[in-house]
């Protein structure tokens, strides 16, 4: 396509830098700015080059936006963010316009003419932040525009978000990611920033050597989340278990439901519907504009509980998220942590559910040992496996454990199901052996393995036909256990499996097999520490306070009573306005700003200065409006 030959639009180069807090204030209006956020902003000012890690929720997008903004005015063009989340960039576009940032994306969504728009634009360096997808960077035509900006000193930066993507280690590896070593190579003097919220040091360490940011600076955030209060309980009936957790804790909230597979999810979804909740499901085999249409329902209506896989979630910024629960178990602490944090990002209180059994254990172990990937790989991946198995069977504080995996030592939290009401623990060792010795004795006797269920009747002495058929009742061990409960019993194969001292065959009906680490149990030389089995975890749980009747955000839980109806008044005022401009509420205003407007009872615009989330534009915009909204009180 032609290029322009004029590109009077951008502004000529300052000498004066712009201070990036004055950014910070005017066009975001935060007072200041959050934890490392300030750093990382100066260095990449300065065309520093970055790789930020910073738990989901830690405010990473300011990280980036707030340098281009800075750059653009400084004469430095275009900054490019490089970003997977195609489904996302409109709303992303969205908040940066609201806020009077000139910014787009290229994507597959746009038709040609809306395509050649953005194009000619971003060639004449208007845009400040442009959106695009790693393989739209990849492409002789947009390398060939990002050559003619660089021709002229007007690519100003790049941001390669969810960087995590570039690594195989996680479930969200993108190929297309590997080629933006082009970036570097191709514009060496281009500050890059890249971002993640995936904290290993495995991962870290790929991202660096594969996007080569070895002279990358690294900041490093503590990746604790606060306001975020974990929960392991042990499986029963699942969903009936989701269904009480949900109405205890969680009535009219938004949330998100992990499960593993399609069908779990449509089921779930299903009998949430049944219920009364506002479920929607979400998953790879639904069609596409089935998908886009339940995300965009999720982020733009209050309280639906999105029933997902994990093909959900990556980059959602909602913020007020109220509780993320799992059914089925992830595969490593990484991907738990990555979806768990998708609660609570506006800092207020919220929930990280799951519900774990020996299920789980067996079908994580089997996915990973049916894999066609190599030996090493997969050694890989028990490894992690095993860290989330003890993580779950932990009866100390989880998050000390979740902090110290990704490195950072911590003292017990106080905001977890062990902290709050710490388990019972019992020595399993007696019946662990007793189990094992069963296991080794039926094998000795009928020449083949058999599964749980039945090493725990013959245990239990429990003469089942299956028992009579294999003479089991004549077994040493029949009958030796029948102290222990089946729960008991089922809680110590877990922790046998979970830690390696016994093994499923998956190609022979999940029976039980002996390992290298069953002799040292059965020679009483390790002993088995477990949880009591408790019949109904959530009944033993202290309800947590729900904010006031007809005031379900955290945020507005101190107003008084004509705040509170100001805030309704502003929240339903907002959502017409989001409904015209066809964003997410938040994106307009989030809870916490409303409560303040609300608390603050503004009669000028001067009284609204100030207020956290109220930048320049969004004053001049909607400064008037609210005033109108707030003097009906
Ligand atoms: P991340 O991408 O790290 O998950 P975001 O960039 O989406 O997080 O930020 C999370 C939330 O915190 C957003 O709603 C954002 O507006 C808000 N936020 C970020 N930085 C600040 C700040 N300095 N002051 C106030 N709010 C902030
Ligand atoms: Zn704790």
């Amino acid at each position: 396509m032609a290029i322009p030959l004029s590109f009077q639009a951008s502004p000529a180069p300052t000498s004066q830098a712009i201070a990036p807090e004055q950014i910070l204030h005017e066009v975001f209006g935060y007072p200041q700015f959050r934890g490392p956020q300030q750093a990382i902003v100066e260095h990449v000012v300065a065309g520093g080059d970055a790789l930020v890690l910073m738990p989901t929720g830690g405010g990473k997008s300011l990280c980036y936006q707030i340098p281009a903004i800075a750059r653009q005015r400084a004469g430095h063009g275009v900054s490019i963010v490089v970003s997977p989340l195609i489904a996302l960039m409109h709303d992303q576009v969205g908040a940066l316009h609201e806020a009077g940032v000139d910014a787009a994306f290229l994507n597959s969504t746009l038709d040609w003419d809306e395509t050649q728009d953005v194009e000619r634009r971003m060639l004449r360096g208007e845009i400040t932040l442009l959106y695009a997808a790693p393989e739209r960077v990849n492409t002789p035509r947009f390398l060939s525009q990002l050559d003619s900006l660089r021709e002229r000193g007007k690519l100003a930066l790049f941001a390669i978000d969810e960087a995590h993507c570039v690594s195989q280690w996680g479930h969200d590896f993108r190929p297309e990611y590997r080629a933006l070593t082009v970036l570097h190579e191709r514009y060496p003097g281009v500050p890059r920033i890249a971002l993640t919220a995936t904290a290993d040091a495995l991962t870290r360490a790929d991202i660096v050597e594969r996007l080569q940011l070895e002279e990358a600076r690294q900041f490093v955030s503590s990746f604790d989340r606060p306001n975020i209060r974990y929960t392991i309980v042990e499986k029963k009936e699942a969903t009936t278990q989701l269904l009480r957790f949900i109405e205890r804790e969680h009535e009219g909230d938004a949330g998100v439901v992990y499960c593993q597979s399609r069908k779990r999810v449509e089921d779930v979804a299903q009998t949430l519907s049944d219920a009364g909740i506002n479920a929607l499901p979400y998953h790879a085999g639904l069609d596409a504009a089935v998908r886009q249409k339940h995300q965009d329902r999720f982020l733009r209506d209050e309280g639906i509980v999105m029933v997902a896989t994990i093909a959900f979630g990556m980059g959602i910024d909602k913020p007020d998220v109220r509780f993320v629960a799992h059914l089925d178990m992830p595969k490593n602490i990484e991907g738990y942590y990555q979806e768990t944090g998708r609660a609570g990002r506006d800092g207020a209180a919220a929930d990280a559910w799951m519900t774990y059994g020996l299920q789980d254990v067996v079908n994580q172990r089997r996915m990973i040992d049916e894999s066609p990937a190599g030996e090493d790989f997969k050694q890989v991946m028990r490894g992690k496996l095993d860290a989330l198995l003890s993580l779950a069977e932990a009866s100390d504080c989880r998050r000390v454990r979740l902090l110290g995996y990704f490195g950072e030592k911590s003292v017990p939290c106080g905001n977890c199901d062990n902290c709050i009401t710490p388990p019972q623990v019992w020595d399993g060792t007696d019946a662990a052996r007793k189990l094992l010795s069963t296991i080794y004795r039926v094998q000795q006797q009928s020449g083949i393995s058999f599964g749980a269920g039945h090493v725990m009747d013959i245990l239990r002495g429990k003469a089942t036909e299956k028992v009579k058929q294999f003479g089991h009742e004549r077994v040493s061990t029949f009958g030796i256990g029948t102290e222990f409960s089946e729960a008991q019993l089922r809680g110590v194969l877990r922790q046998l499996i979970a830690t390696g001292a016994l093994a499923v065959d998956a190609q022979a009906f999940n029976t039980l097999q002996l390992t290298d680490g069953s002799r040292a149990v059965l020679k009483g030389e390790t002993q088995v520490m477990l949880r009591e089995s408790i019949s109904s975890p959530a009944e033993r749980k202290p309800r947590r306070e729900k904010a006031a009747r007809g005031a379900p955000s955290p945020a507005a839980a101190a107003l008084d009573g004509t705040g509170q109806a100001r805030f309704a008044a502003l929240k339903a005022w907002r959502a017409e306005v989001a409904k015209e401009h066809n964003l997410p509420a938040y994106v307009i205003f989030h809870d916490a700003t409303l409560a303040s407007i609300a608390e603050r009872a503004p009669a000028t615009l001067e009284d609204l200065q100030g207020i956290s989330g109220i930048g320049s534009k969004k004053l001049e915009a909607y400064g008037s409006d609210v005033l109108r909204v707030c003097s009906a009180f």
